[in-house]
């Protein structure tokens, strides 16, 4: 494909590209809203007819409880890669309604950007790989990858029922790369691919001594209190050098080479920033690692909420039966939830008093997930973004969890590549969404030469 070619036919095509895609921002899919199921299932007919107008093949919604999955292909390249693009089409509530500026509904241009609910999370970016894709027809060029897309309209809720699809069609989604557009760059201009997802193991902690609140003045001293034994077990999950304590947690973490730590430094950073950021006094963490990396290559162990006995108004003399403690660890790759919850456990039993009973209730996990910077489809991803933007992109990882990430990767055994357009000021859930149209043109470029970089 000639590049010169495709981008001025995007640009030919920038007026015609705002109509369509305010005619799909106008439905109002907020799948919270139970009231707006009619929205929903209109939504899910725009985007089959704008798949089906872009030339893509055996369009068609499939049913679940919920709202309906849009399913596309078009299966041309033979032995060349197969791409599974999946999006969302639903999208956020858009109260508070009083701090729009214009109708969250109605695409409105404003300055370089387009504001409306949608606009960057995610009708606009599952809109680019449709007009990507539509560019190879109008140019009459053959289509270079194996293409099959996935639109559900439960994102925003929880994807309820995107994992039991997904298991139930394993062989229709089959490919040989996942391609997800919902996430943001690191800032204007700055072509981002995201890499890496920390996971999550969660459980409830325990300690009780009777069955209930004893008075403190005829047991107090003669009997262990919960509340104090868990204070202590809190205190020792950590060592000075801000690292988790428990034996062997750090085990199976993948050291991270010399090359993607600088990777990591290259990055615009500032510390004032995060502060401003997250209003904390200063930063804090592990020993030896820069904040993006305490974020996104360290693992962490948080108390997330501890209580126990008496905390009403006044006085009340107690020696409180049980002390309980939220806790969550991010955890990075190639660490497993389950070994981690049991490390977990085993440190708690080994360390907790005779005097006690200790409970560790799991909770929920997810696994870390990580597509190799080396990976062909990565490479094929950055050379397309530094072709379209100039310059060669950022890599990032996350120190969140996409849910959808994981049921992909996991299911499908295909690698996850996160090329999202979208930026974080963008207030993809709040007030005022707006998309910064540059990417916006600039990501339906990309994503043409991405699928042509795959198949080289
Ligand atoms: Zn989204």
């Amino acid at each position: 494909m000639d590049y010169t070619k495709l981008s001025s036919y995007v640009d030919s095509r920038k007026q015609e590209y705002l109509n369509e895609l305010s005619r799909m921002i106008r439905i109002e899919s907020i799948s919270a809203d139970l009231s707006k199921k009619v929205e929903m299932v209109r939504c899910a007919e725009a985007v089959s007819g704008l798949m089906r107008e872009a030339g893509i093949e055996n369009v068609k919604p499939f049913e679940t409880e919920g709202n309906p999955l849009v399913y596309g292909e078009y299966i041309h390249a033979g032995d060349n890669p197969t791409v599974l693009v999946y999006g969302h089409y639903d999208v956020q509530p858009v109260d508070p309604l009083s701090e729009w500026e214009t109708p969250p509904f109605e695409a409105t241009m404003r300055g370089d950007d387009l504001y409306a609910r949608g606009s960057s999370d995610d009708k606009g970016q599952l809109f680019m790989h449709l007009k990507a894709f539509e560019a190879f027809g109008k140019l009459n060029e053959k289509i270079p990858v194996n293409l099959k897309y996935i639109f559900e309209g439960e994102e925003e809720i929880g994807s309820i029922h995107l994992e039991p699809f997904i298991r139930s069609h394993k062989d229709l989604l089959k490919a040989d790369v996942v391609v997800i557009s919902d996430t943001a760059m690191y800032g204007r201009d700055m072509p981002t691919i995201c890499y890496g997802l920390r996971g999550m193991a969660y459980l409830e902690l325990s300690v009780s001594n009777s069955t209930i609140d004893l008075h403190s003045g005829s047991f107090g001293g003669a009997i262990e209190n919960p509340v104090h034994v868990l204070a202590d077990i809190v205190s020792r999950l950590h060592d000075r050098y801000g690292r988790v304590a428990i034996p062997h947690f750090y085990d199976d973490v993948v050291e991270v080479s010399k090359e993607e730590r600088e990777e990591i430094a290259r990055l615009p950073y500032s510390d004032g920033e995060f502060l401003r950021q997250s209003g904390a006094l200063a930063t804090y963490g592990e020993y030896g690692f820069s904040t993006n990396e305490r974020l996104w290559i360290r693992p962490t162990l948080d108390v997330n909420g501890i209580y126990g006995g008496f905390t009403g108004e006044g006085a009340k003399t107690i020696i409180p039966s049980k002390a309980t403690a939220k806790v969550s660890m991010r955890l990075v790759p190639n660490q497993k939830s389950e070994k981690i919850l049991g490390l977990f456990e085993s440190f708690i039993n080994q360390i907790a008093p005779p005097t006690v009973k200790v409970t560790v209730k799991k909770m929920h996990s997810g696994e870390p997930a990580l597509t190799p910077i080396d990976h062909p489809a990565v490479k094929a991803a950055s050379a397309a973004l530094e072709h379209v933007f100039g310059r060669k992109p950022y890599f990032i990882r996350e120190g969140g969890s996409i849910p959808e990430v994981l049921t992909f990767q996991q299911i499908l055994g295909a690698p996850v590549v996160l090329l999202g357009f979208g930026l974080p000021d963008e207030n993809s859930h709040a007030p005022n969404e707006h998309i910064y149209l540059r990417h916006f043109y600039d990501g339906i470029k990309t994503l043409a030469i991405f699928y042509e970089k795959l198949s080289m």
